[in-house]
């Protein structure tokens, strides 16, 4: 095993988002990789913000997404525990050893952490106060993704709040020292405080961790960060949705990496096998709802039959249609066979199918109108159920023979029986193969329903 220890420190003041979900997967991908430790650390420090539910949001998407943490909440391990609001008594530790090198002071209440170096008073224009400068050296972050990065904190800062809390900066540092983070790999936002906590881990004695900054996710349309209140950014969605997690975890994975070559769909063992730091872009990854939703149709159009299967019965436990649906095990086998070839998601299966586990399906108006207003659609029906009385419905090719025989012999066309057949068996003009419908269906109700549209 390495020595490499990697977190994942969510804040749960909000549903795990998108940005959330590619944090937490590169550094879960860093840790594979490298044979080293994954850790989730929720930094939950701030009360007001901070709730139960979004809690187990986190660790129901992760587990879904199949991100397994090695040490953390629920598992525990050594360096626990993994929820700051348990870890008190560890920064009051930390504080004392600030407060006994003299790097701390108290002004307003607060504690604050003190640089070292010249001071001066300058009037802030911006803040439209005096502020006391100190001169520190730039602290040079030799970050894995963006390189040389150069900073300066050149003010003091509070670490520990008016109300005793401490805030994020300490916890954030403090924990990484007493957990033995060696890779710091977070999202590009967090740039701007790595001067702080470089100064606080020198504060402290310690060696640094190396710093990886991952770029932002844009919004799909228009400038800025995606944000969890943006369309498509809650992981919990996708899930209701029936979006396949292995889909959605490979579209995760290209948002700000790819393989060096121009290869999309992925097993997460190649990203595993491939994956590093340096491999990450600089340039930030838009987010684009379309490429998810085809990287999740290839995905179902990959998956075994079984396995389909499996998961569209998973995903119709949870449908309001899903006790209709599953009634017939083996019937509901075949049906979702024959939608596998045509949806791009789960979340069509209810209105693809639904035809298929009821006798009380709505038929299109228009299709209705139009199917039924040329030719002699009702002679076609009762053609059509004099042949299925008889006709041996167990493949496909035969029914196709059966009607093209049929259709032959009235010097018609085979569309001049599927458009009526179609609008009697499902109400609608688009769906599986009419032959593939009939075989599945079966002959009980396949005549019921011709039957019910020559009488309508
Ligand atoms: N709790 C911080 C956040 O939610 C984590 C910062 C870090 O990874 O260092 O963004």
């Amino acid at each position: 095993m390495s020595q490499v220890r990697v977190r994942f420190a969510p804040s749960p003041t909000g549903f795990f988002h998108i940005g959330s979900a590619r944090t937490a997967l590169f550094n879960w991908l860093y840790a594979r990789h490298t044979g080293g430790t994954f850790i989730l650390r929720i930094e939950d420090t701030d009360k007001e913000r901070n709730s139960e539910e979004f809690l187990n949001v986190i660790y129901g998407s992760l587990n879904w997404l199949g991100m397994n943490w090695d040490e953390g909440p629920k598992i525990g391990g050594a360096f626990g525990p993994y929820r700051q609001s348990e870890r008190g008594h560890i920064y009051a530790e930390y504080l004392e050893k600030l407060k006994a090198a003299g790097r701390t002071y108290e002004k307003d209440g607060a504690i604050w952490f003190k640089l070292l170096g010249d001071r001066h008073e300058v009037f802030d224009e911006h803040r439209k106060k005096t502020v006391t400068k100190v001169k520190v050296a730039a602290s040079v972050i030799d970050d894995q993704i963006r390189g040389r990065v150069e900073r300066v904190e050149d003010e003091d800062f509070v670490i520990v709040r008016s109300d005793g809390n401490p805030v994020f900066h300490f916890v954030n540092v403090v924990d990484d020292i007493a957990m033995q983070i060696t890779h710091v790999i977070r999202g590009a936002d967090h740039l701007p405080n790595t001067s702080k906590h470089v100064e606080l881990f020198k504060a402290f004695g310690v060696p640094m961790p190396t710093f990886a900054h991952i770029p932002l996710i844009l919004k799909e349309n228009g400038p800025g960060k995606m944000s969890k209140r943006d369309q498509g950014a809650l992981i919990e969605e996708y899930q209701k949705r029936g979006f396949l997690p292995e889909a959605l975890m490979n579209f995760l994975c290209l948002l700000g990496w790819n393989p060096g070559d121009d290869r999309e769909k992925m097993p997460i063992v190649d990203v595993i096998r491939l994956f590093d730091l340096p491999g990450v872009n600089q340039s930030d990854a838009r987010f684009d709802a379309k490429k998810l939703a085809h990287m999740n149709m290839t995905y179902l159009l990959e998956l075994p039959a079984e396995g389909f299967v499996a998961r569209a019965k998973e995903f119709f436990q949870k449908q309001p249609t899903g006790a209709a649906a599953l009634a017939d095990e083996n019937y509901f086998r075949e049906v979702m066979l024959l939608a596998q070839p045509k949806i791009k998601g789960f979340e069509e299966l209810p209105a693809y199918t639904g035809y298929f586990f009821t006798e009380d399906f709505s038929i299109d108006a228009k299709v209705r109108e139009k199917v039924m207003g040329k030719g002699e659609p009702k002679v076609r029906l009762a053609e059509l159920i004099e042949l299925i009385k008889t006709a041996d419905l167990s493949s496909d090719a035969g029914i196709e023979e059966a009607l093209k025989t049929l259709a032959a012999s009235k010097g018609l066309g085979f569309g001049d029986y599927q458009s009526v057949a179609r609008l009697a068996v499902s109400g609608t003009n688009v769906g599986p193969s009419i032959t593939g419908m009939f075989r599945v269906l079966g002959r009980e109700r396949v005549l019921a329903r011709l039957g019910r549209l020559v009488a309508g």
